[in-house]
């Protein structure tokens, strides 16, 4: 094999994208390119594709269409043809959990590897406050890494989403809250006040690693931050990492969002444990890139983010060791109490040790806002939604289905 010199390092990613894509594909979370492809496959000519393409785009993500019929601008004839091809479907909803505190958690089912096969899950949360309301969206089914205090990292199955099922998780929040121009806004606990958008951040924190389904995520995020469209500014979408190092400088030149990294430990020897992507690259190389993070400035910093274990990461010595690491950075810290599920090991730091470790961040001039728990009472930690329901029944699911159809 020849080597290139100066080759961009290759793009790292789960090869695992088995599935079986649904006969009529959706047109939700095409790019406008390839919308007009679509356009025209089924005649349009190219005089009119881009105009037509735009019609489309403004009836999908700005008034949130979820059939052809619904586009009264485009011809019946046109809206038939678009209707016998493909579809505006998004993920199917199997369980919806609305929590007292106003949190939402989706179950949404993808199809599977082989027909009849067991449908993959993931998961979808929302978690409003009065001035926004963000959107934890998923990458990937499972994942591949194996953080021991995360319980998406236990489940086996893994495969990348498309940019369809990527974009679908934002549909469905906004058809649920009714974040559509022209729809009834959903009333409820905890949304945010008239005026802002239900759904106005989005943070790439659900299960899986979006750095290792790189493409698919950047062509989604590009859809939702679409100025004509869902118009989401890349300013409030975060994408978070556990530290995909070859990937972090294409997440800020391709993508533009900001970034929050899954730090976790400062010392290597604890973190190749507790991320164990972290043997392969290590501490002082994953902040060599976040130094060089394009568009970094104290206007757009770096989240670190860093669960408080127990015994195991929390100590004032880490706090200091922390401040030390991140020094010259344009950052902010983020102190995640840990979440348990059945099955753990680990505890979540005593709230003392939390506050005390967080006030050696805040003296170092850094705002350490300790991550409040949300929606505990609808299950705590991101992927246990689903391992719940993976136990049920196909007939327990077909009825949380059923409920979820009713709403
Ligand atoms: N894979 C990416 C994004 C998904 S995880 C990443 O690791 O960054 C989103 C955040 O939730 C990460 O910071 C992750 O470390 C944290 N997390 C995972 N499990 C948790 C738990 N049980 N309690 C608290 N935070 C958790
Ligand atoms: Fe994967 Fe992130 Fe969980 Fe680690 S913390 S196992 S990278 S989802």
């Amino acid at each position: 094999m020849t080597s290139v010199p100066n080759a961009q390092p290759a793009l790292e990613k789960t090869p695992l994208e088995r599935f079986v894509a649904p006969d009529k594909p959706s047109l939700v979370g095409l790019s406008r390119a390839a919308l007009a492809e679509k356009l025209a496959e089924i005649g349009v000519p190219e005089r009119a594709r881009r105009m037509r393409a735009q019609q489309i785009w403004h009836w999908l993500y700005v008034r949130g269409a979820q059939d052809f019929d619904r586009m009264t601008s485009v011809s019946k004839d046109l809206r038939a043809a678009l209707a016998a091809r493909f579809t505006l479907a998004r993920p199917d909803v199997v369980a919806e959990q609305v929590s007292a505190d106003g949190t939402r958690k989706w179950l949404l089912q993808l199809p599977g590897e082989h027909p009849g096969e067991k449908p993959h899950l993931v998961e979808t949360v929302y978690i409003p406050e009065t001035d926004r309301g963000t959107l934890c969206v998923s990458s990937q089914v499972g994942c591949t890494l194996t953080c021991v205090f995360c319980h998406t990292g236990t489940q086996r199955l893994v495969r990348n989403l498309t940019p369809g099922e990527i974009v679908g998780q934002i549909m469905i929040a906004r058809d649920r809250l009714g974040d559509w121009t022209d729809a009834a806004r959903t009333a409820g606990a905890g949304l945010p006040v008239e005026g802002v958008r239900a759904v106005s951040n989005i943070v790439m924190m659900g299960m899986g690693e979006p750095l290792y389904n790189f493409e698919a995520v950047r062509d989604a995020l590009h859809v939702a931050a679409d100025g004509d469209g869902i118009s989401i500014s890349r300013r409030r979408i975060t994408l978070s990492t556990s530290g995909v190092v070859p990937n972090i400088a294409r997440t800020g030149s391709e993508i533009g969002c900001m970034l929050a990294i899954s730090l976790h430990a400062v010392r290597d020897d604890l973190r190749d444990i507790l991320v164990p992507l972290n043997r392969k690259y290590q501490i002082g190389e994953l902040l060599a890139a976040c130094r060089t993070y394009p568009g970094l400035s104290n206007a757009r910093r770096i989240t670190f983010e860093y669960v408080m274990l127990k015994g195991v990461n929390d100590s004032l010595a880490d706090a200091r060791e922390l401040v030390r690491l991140l020094k010259g950075i344009p950052a902010k810290i983020n102190l995640i109490p840990f979440n348990p599920w059945p099955g753990t090991t680990y505890e979540c730091s005593d709230w003392e040790q939390i506050e005390q470790f967080s006030e050696i961040v805040f003296n170092a001039g850094y705002a350490s806002p300790v991550r409040t728990p949300r929606g505990r009472d609808i299950f705590a930690a991101c992927g246990q939604l689903k391992s719940a329901t993976e136990k049920l029944s196909a007939r327990e699911r077909m009825a949380l289905r059923a409920m979820a159809m009713t709403d």
